[in-house]
């Protein structure tokens, strides 16, 4: 297998920073891109290049799974967290009103 490469060097000859992407097709993969990218005085750069394989689509089912997981989870105790805020509120006026 061939060994991934552990820096890289833009057609400037600066050094690409290591960054990890956020995009649902390529979550966690990392990249080389140039710090200069889409900068004013390096606005012609637009190095680029992946560091990790791509995810293999049952590790991207998989993900894409997992993060519906949690977004159900924050739903729902974000159900739970006003549900107790009207207890809590409803305790208070029955405290001082009743
Ligand atoms: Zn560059």
């Amino acid at each position: 297998m061939e060994e991934p490469i552990e820096f890289s060097v833009c057609g400037y000859g600066i050094s690409a920073q290591l960054k990890i992407s956020w995009s649902i097709d390529n979550l966690g993969r990392r990249f080389f891109g140039c710090k200069n990218h889409g900068s004013l005085l390096h606005r012609a750069c637009r190095f680029f290049n992946w560091f990790d394989p791509p995810m293999t689509p049952r590790a991207r089912v998989v993900l894409l799974r997992v993060l519906k997981r949690i977004k159900e989870n924050e739903v729902q105790r974000r159900k739970e967290r006003l549900c107790w805020f009207i207890i809590f509120v409803v305790c208070v006026v029955m405290i001082w009103f009743v």
